[in-house]
């Protein structure tokens, strides 16, 4: 008890914990170190971003669920021409982003499998350009926050281009940021049983310190409660904190938020499952390392949100008292994780989520991809 409360304490007062500290941190097995990991990351939250918590109006758009690869823990891929295998039209892409805008969406979302027949007269950069471009036909307000560090590796790939001039041509189609997912947990060991075929650690981490320096910003995650150690976890949470220093030095906080997204593995290939041991997330650890990644991150990553599509919306508005200060999106639509056997739902109405926030006594505010405000009519709640 001694030793965390020390840790804690330093933390109070502003200082960034060690990846010892944050190990000692996950390890803890009494209820009471728990309680007093939860009111620290509710402390700090509350100092780095006040009682506010926000959300956005967004609409997910996953254009194709083809995949050339083969992650351990994914139900959502499909080969060419096999059951259940997708590929949204132009139009229906179009229809999508048109009826965001008519829900008064301001963020289209989109990610999808790496299908090497989505090409556009033999290039893969001109396919993803038009998915965006098309986006942008419904409303050039949309903020397209599209395309992981993985799906940039495979354009640059399939294209015989540099990650560099990917993200450039990306950005001036209209990208606006990048999701931070494909990150799962930036440990080679894992990743080699996870997802073989995906980035090295290395490769990710250059991936998005490169779309930060060609003024891309970029959410940051972690895939918990599979196969990996605390250790790794923790390591984990240094890396990105390593990254947002990185940026921060160069002028620009490159990450808008850290998102912990725990294992569902109900779907996932029976291999992973067998050797997880279970299908739905452990709340009480996913709780404790979302505390943990407040206290490792906050200084730095001062946005921390829990996704309700694995936890529930109880789960995440539990987790809203754990260090996070944001719901996330109302979504529309989820392929990825309700495929793996998610029970959370795949869409949720502004009313749901804001009365998640404000059972808690809390205030809702709509927020843009990047955390500005939306508009002053949209405020719900007080401030
Ligand atoms: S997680 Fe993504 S890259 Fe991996 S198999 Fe599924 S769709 Fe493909």
């Amino acid at each position: 008890m001694f030793m965390v409360e020390k840790i804690l304490e330093r933390s109070r007062l502003g200082e960034d914990i060690s990846v010892a500290d944050g190990i000692a941190l996950l390890q803890v097995e009494s209820l009471a170190e728990r309680e007093l990991i939860r009111a620290t990351a509710d402390e700090l939250r509350q100092r780095q971003v006040g009682e506010t918590v926000t959300y956005v109006l967004n609409r997910n758009i996953n254009y194709t669920n083809i995949c050339e690869q083969h992650c351990s823990f994914c139900a959502f891929r499909r080969d060419a021409g096999q059951a259940g295998a997708y590929w949204v039209d132009w139009s229906g892409i179009l229809e999508k982003a048109t009826e965001a805008v008519a829900l008064g969406a301001t963020e289209v979302c989109m990610q999808g499998g790496l299908n090497p027949a989505a090409k556009i007269e033999g290039t893969s950069l001109a396919y993803y350009c038009k998915l965006v471009e098309t986006i942008r036909q419904a409303s050039a307000d949309l903020h397209v926050h599209a395309f992981s560090p993985q799906e940039v590796q495979f354009i640059a790939r399939e294209d015989g281009l540099s990650l560099e001039a990917v993200l450039v041509a990306l950005r001036d189609a209209g990208v606006g940021s990048l999701p931070g997912t494909a990150a799962e947990v930036l440990d080679d060991d894992v990743r080699r049983i996870l997802c073989p075929e995906k980035t090295s650690a290395a490769e990710w981490l250059e991936i998005v310190g490169l779309a930060h320096r060609v003024g891309l910003p970029t959410t940051s995650t972690m895939l918990s409660g599979h196969i990996e150690t605390v250790e790794q976890q923790v390591v984990h949470l240094d890396l990105l904190r390593q990254l947002q220093q990185r940026s921060r030095h160069a002028g620009f906080d490159g990450i808008s938020e850290f998102i912990l997204l725990p294992f569902v593995g109900q779907e996932a290939p029976k291999s992973l499952r067998r050797r997880v041991g279970r299908d739905q997330p452990v709340l009480e650890d996913a709780l404790l390392l979302t505390a943990v990644a407040r206290i490792f991150l906050g200084n730095w990553i001062v946005n921390h949100q829990p996704s309700w599509v694995k936890l529930g919306l109880g789960g995440a508005t539990e987790a809203l008292r754990w260090g996070c200060n944001d719901i996330g999106g109302i979504l529309m639509e989820e392929h990825i994780t309700s495929m793996a056997g998610a029970t959370g739902g795949t869409c949720r109405s502004e009313a749901d989520l804001v009365g998640a926030i404000e059972s808690l006594g809390r205030p809702a505010r709509q927020r843009d991809t990047l955390y500005g405000r939306v508009k002053v009519d949209a405020v719900v709640g007080a401030i």
